[in-house]
């Protein structure tokens, strides 16, 4: 972390935390906070920004916002699609083209990034919280494990037991349902993950995805999901450095010009 030497900030206001990213002149991230969002956005992104300015961010860099409530960030120079942004920051690290999929916490994206670093397609689901974060936090909770405990345990069981509900409020009656008759937990834990999977892949598949194939959202530091995903689509998944990031690493790389 090093404040003094941010040329240009980025916000991404998302549905479930808001990221503020800060990068130097060469584009390097050398800056970060991550808070949960407050329903209160525009008074958290100023929160945000005083927390910046008294870290020793200087006060006159420019700021991109993006992200669910990117037009609430007062401040801004402007506010650009989290597609835009997603796709700058992921050509950024891998410097080439691919197939981005972020898994947040209330949606789920897939973009198609061309070898110049424009986005040449994308689809996202945001009508159901199947595939999404929320998903995976729903089932954790009802099992009171950690979200890192949850992967874990999807990892190391040794068998796995098909979910059949589609939506996560049913998927959680049935996981309920699972446990009265006797299925071990870790057999459902990992049903569960492979549920989320084939969701994210049918997303995948319908946008003609190209390799190399890039994860990232809060969702990409699930081990259980990057391998369960990688299956699905017969591709290791490439986990950039801190996935959680990338939005508001683009919106600022976009701010930095
Ligand atoms: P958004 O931009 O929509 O707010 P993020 O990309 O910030 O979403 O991701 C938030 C989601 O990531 C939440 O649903 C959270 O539960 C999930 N998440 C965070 N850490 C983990 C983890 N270790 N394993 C699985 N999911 C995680």
């Amino acid at each position: 972390m090093n404040p003094e030497t941010v040329r240009a900030l980025g916000l991404d206001a998302g549905s479930t935390a808001t990221k503020l990213v800060g990068v130097d002149e060469k584009g390097a991230l050398v800056w970060n906070v991550l808070l949960p969002t407050h329903p209160r956005m525009e008074e958290q992104a100023r929160e945000l920004l005083d927390r910046a300015y008294a870290a020793g961010v200087p006060k006159d860099v420019p700021l991109v916002a993006t992200g669910y409530g990117r037009n609430l960030a007062r401040g801004a120079k402007r506010s650009v699609t989290e597609i835009t942004c997603h796709a700058r920051g992921a050509f950024r690290r891998v410097g080439n083209g691919g197939t981005l999929v972020d898994i947040g916490g209330q949606d789920s994206k897939v973009i198609v990034i061309a070898s110049d670093g424009k986005v040449e397609r994308f689809a996202m689901n945001d009508k159901c919280a199947a595939g999404t974060g929320r998903f995976l936090e729903v089932a954790a909770n009802r099992l009171q494990m950690t979200l890192e405990r949850f992967s874990e345990v999807a990892l190391t069981a040794l068998k796995e037991v098909p979910i059949s509900s589609t939506c996560t409020v049913f998927a959680e009656s049935e996981m309920i349902s699972l446990i009265a008759n006797g299925e071990p937990v870790p057999h459902i834990v990992r049903g569960l993950h492979r549920s989320l999977a084939k969701r994210v892949a049918a997303l995948v598949r319908g946008t003609s995805p190209v390799p190399p194939f890039l994860l990232s959202g809060g969702v990409a530091q699930s081990s259980a999901v990057r391998q369960l995903l990688g299956e699905e689509l017969g591709k290791n998944m490439i986990v950039p450095e801190s996935p959680q990031l990338m939005g508001a690493y683009g919106a600022a790389l976009i701010a930095l010009g």
